[in-house]
């Protein structure tokens, strides 16, 4: 079976690597980080000197780096040396502008390109059960179908070029605003004295109920696998939620939509990572509300 190239083998690549070559792929891979390497190599990735060694022959590739700039210098080293017909996913989530740009280098070399950013974090990585939202021609996306399938559960056509990042970053949008809600919730129903599981019980059967609540409940309890049941590690880390949340404000402010909850959430993740929290599970974001109180 032909070969998939694979950049970027962090907390997310490198696990998604190792599920295609799980999947019985010849996967060959590269990242920056010698330690990263060694983990990828350790589930069977074979390790490439450098990005261009990487691509060499492959018929698809995936990059899956920290943001736009990384993945426009990357797609700019490679996507000369790629064979024509091969087709090239980026699943990190970065700013809609940059992934319209990576498509159109693609065009340029002709090769069929597709933006899939993903959701599942690093558990889905693992498990091969992310959630893929994906941009491109539908060519492209019939191509990296089958490809996104070995690595995860669910796997949505957006639209064109971009689309896919412009889903994630207004579903992280939501998220982000969800989770100060509940968090308000639950901070206001401790000072009027309701226990956690009342309020839980009440607003996780009625109008009050959202995903923040009934699988990542910010209180332990209530949802026994919530990161608040461990200390609040992540989980998804409060610095990854402002990276989105600062996306979806550059994309609001561009495309010049009203998203006055959202800036105001990527205020408030911003102040908690400046306390020294962007380490933590982003639902800890009700510890640093408590510490608002009589401010
Ligand atoms: P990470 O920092 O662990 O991994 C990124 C990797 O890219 C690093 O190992 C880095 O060395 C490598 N890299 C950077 N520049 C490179 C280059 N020029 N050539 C080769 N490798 C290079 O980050 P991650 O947690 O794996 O996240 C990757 C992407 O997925 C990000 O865009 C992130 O926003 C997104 N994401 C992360 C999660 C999560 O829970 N971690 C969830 C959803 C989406």
């Amino acid at each position: 079976m032909s070969k998939i190239a694979f950049i970027g083998l962090g907390n997310m690549g490198g696990p998604m690597a190792g599920n295609l070559v799980k999947a019985g792929r010849s996967v060959a891979g590269f990242d920056l980080v010698a330690a990263s390497c060694a983990a990828a190599k350790g589930d069977g990735v074979s390790i490439a000197g450098s990005a261009v060694e990487a691509v060499a022959d492959a018929k698809v590739i995936v990059t899956m780096l920290p943001a736009g700039n990384h993945v426009l210098a990357v797609w700019n080293e490679i996507l000369p040396r790629i064979a024509k017909g091969a087709l090239i996913i980026d699943c990190s989530t970065i700013d809609v502008g940059s992934s319209i740009r990576a498509h159109a280098l693609a065009a340029k070399h002709e090769i069929a390109s597709v933006d899939a950013p993903v959701s599942g974090g690093t558990g889905g990585a693992k498990a091969a059960t992310l959630t893929f939202m994906a941009g491109g021609a539908p060519a492209a996306f019939e191509a990296a179908k089958p490809v996104l399938e070995l690595m995860g559960k669910k796997i949505v056509h957006c639209g064109g070029p971009g689309a896919g990042q412009a889903a994630k970053i207004c579903n992280n949008m939501i998220l982000g605003i969800s989770m100060i809600a509940v968090s308000e919730a639950f901070t206001l129903a401790e000072k009027l004295g309701l226990s956690h599981q009342a309020l839980f019980d009440v607003a996780s059967t009625s109008s009050g109920q959202c995903w923040s609540l009934t699988s990542y409940c910010p209180v332990p309890g209530p949802v026994p696998t919530s990161p608040a049941n461990n200390d609040y590690k992540p989980g998804f880390a409060a610095a990854l939620m402002l990276k989105d949340l600062k996306l979806s404000q550059e994309a609001a402010k561009a495309a010049g939509a009203a998203t006055p909850l959202g800036a105001h959430a990527e205020e408030i993740y911003a102040a908690f990572a400046d306390a020294g929290h962007g380490g933590t599970d982003f639902s800890g974001i009700i510890n640093y509300l408590r510490g608002q109180a009589g401010e």
